[in-house]
């Protein structure tokens, strides 16, 4: 009988593996995440990937396109209803009430990094598993709290040494500014509902804010002659702004001000923000490991009032985009929402697919991956049970070992210490076992030397310093 087809098992739509060689540039990026949340005082917090549903329905908003339409959830076999975590805000802001965070000095300072889950449509950039970096910044009104967040996203995009990187930025008003906004937003597009795609006619419906996220060109073209926001923002919102921005001018901040940036969740107040940066892309076409089908990335995230693609054609030929890396703003409601108590705050998350991206597309140079220096090479089984104890004494001495127990010719295992570009090889034969000692051979001229083994430490620190 014929054997049934072997299945082919690959990473489910939407994610992807990290592999050893992009390791040392998501290392690179985990260190400054560290480094520069601790230099601005903020305190890593780990939350579940799995929540109860309702916090994201109630925190992040029930007509919000994550709730409505990008949401894993499930009921569990006790009946519980969770969801994969889709954003982190809520999640930390469970984790504030939960832990009694309140009773510490205000503000509290918070950030996070790991995966999120979004049932969305694959794209270059946007994946169903994406990783982010996010900064909460609970307890404190003044716009300092956000210039903060957006100063500390900024340090670590610029230390990153990426180049083109704005913020846009708006605000949204209040509880008693937004409802006349709101309302003059509907008296304009009332008439124009006909014009507006699908969806739009349902935001129309439920929350006429949205409608200046949408990126149909029909619906864009409609909305340049919206109201805008500034012009109805009550006293106390316009000078929360102004001392925003001010703030940003006073360290030099590149950012520009976008009128229809409302960002698609619920729990914003006032200030909003999106931060871009400049992607170059061959014209020529790449390999890639998902279909590309359009590229709203480059327009913004999809509820993002962001303009469409810049486009520019750069010398080596190819198309300069703009990427959204991530976004934020004050959140002053989303307390009251989850945990009953009014706090006010500020966050941000920041995508760490989209800087790889941009490092990638940006030809920046990759980090050297750590790379052992010597290599232990053996012959016959005594010589191959004291390597594998010899192995303990140099990670002792912090001194890394490659080696590959599973060769028995010298020759193979010498072309791979080749390979692997090491500066010495260590080799143990029945002698050396025998007598105590190891021959050492620089690879670079050949020229071996035998060292007893009690003095190998000793002897490869020295040599290797040089
Ligand atoms: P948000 O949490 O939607 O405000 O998104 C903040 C940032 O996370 C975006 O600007 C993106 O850089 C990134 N991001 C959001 N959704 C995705 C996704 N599906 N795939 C990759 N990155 C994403």
């Amino acid at each position: 009988m014929a054997k049934p087809k072997q299945k082919e098992f690959r990473t489910p739509r939407g994610t992807h593996d990290i592999l050893p060689e992009e390791q040392p540039l998501w290392e690179k990026i985990q260190k400054e995440v560290k480094e520069t949340s601790a230099f601005y005082g903020f305190e890593r917090i780990d939350t579940p990937h799995i929540e109860q549903t309702e916090l994201f329905t109630l925190g992040t908003g029930e007509t919000t396109d994550i709730v409505t339409k990008q949401m894993y959830s499930f009921r569990t076999r006790g009946g519980d209803q969770l969801s994969l975590r889709p954003e982190g805000t809520p999640s930390v802001m469970r984790a504030y009430f939960e832990h009694g965070m309140w009773n510490l000095p205000q503000p509290v300072k918070l950030y996070y990094f790991g995966s999120f889950f979004r049932h969305e449509a694959p794209q270059r950039g946007r994946f169903r598993e994406f990783r982010q970096w996010g900064l909460e910044l609970i307890g404190e009104e003044g716009a300092v709290a956000e210039a903060e967040v957006v100063r500390v996203l900024y340090t670590f995009l610029d230390e990153l040494g990426l180049k083109g990187v704005v913020f846009e930025v708006n605000s949204i008003g209040c509880a008693t500014c937004r409802p006349h906004y709101r309302s003059a937003l509907s008296n304009y597009y009332r008439s124009r509902v006909k014009g507006l795609c699908k969806d739009c006619k349902e935001r129309f419906r439920q929350n006429p804010l949205r409608l200046l996220d949408c990126k149909e060109e029909k619906c864009l073209v409609i909305r340049q002659g919206a109201p805008q926001t500034f012009d109805h923002l009550c006293e106390h919102c316009k000078s929360h702004f102004r001392v925003f921005l001010e703030f940003l001018d006073e360290v030099g901040l590149p950012y520009s001000l976008n009128p229809f940036l409302v960002r698609g969740l619920d729990y914003y107040t006032r200030t909003v923000f999106e931060v871009f940066a400049n992607e170059e892309v061959k014209t020529e076409p790449v390999k890639e490991e998902i279909p590309i089908e359009g590229d709203p990335v480059a327009n913004g995230d999809d509820k993002s009032g962001s303009e469409g693609k810049t486009t520019q054609v750069p010398q080596g030929g190819g198309e300069v985009r703009r990427l959204a890396l991530g976004g934020g703003g004050r959140y002053d409601n989303l307390a009251e929402l989850i945990g009953g108590r009014q706090i006010p705050a500020a966050g941000a998350a920041i995508g760490i697919e989209r800087v790889i991206l941009a490092w990638k597309t940006g030809r920046l140079k990759l980090p050297e991956p750590q790379r052992p220096k010597v290599f232990l090479a053996q012959l016959g089984d005594l010589a191959k049970k004291k390597s594998f104890g010899l192995v303990e004494i140099l990670r002792k001495a912090n001194i890394s070992v490659a080696e590959s127990f599973g060769r028995d010719s010298i020759k193979s295992q010498l072309k791979i210490a080749d390979k692997t570009g090491v500066e010495f090889a260590l080799i143990l034969g029945q002698k050396e076992a025998l007598d105590g000692t190891a021959i050492l051979r620089e690879m670079s001229s050949g020229n071996q030397e035998t060292v007893p083994q009690e003095k190998l430490v000793e002897t490869l620190k020295k040599r290797l310093k040089r």
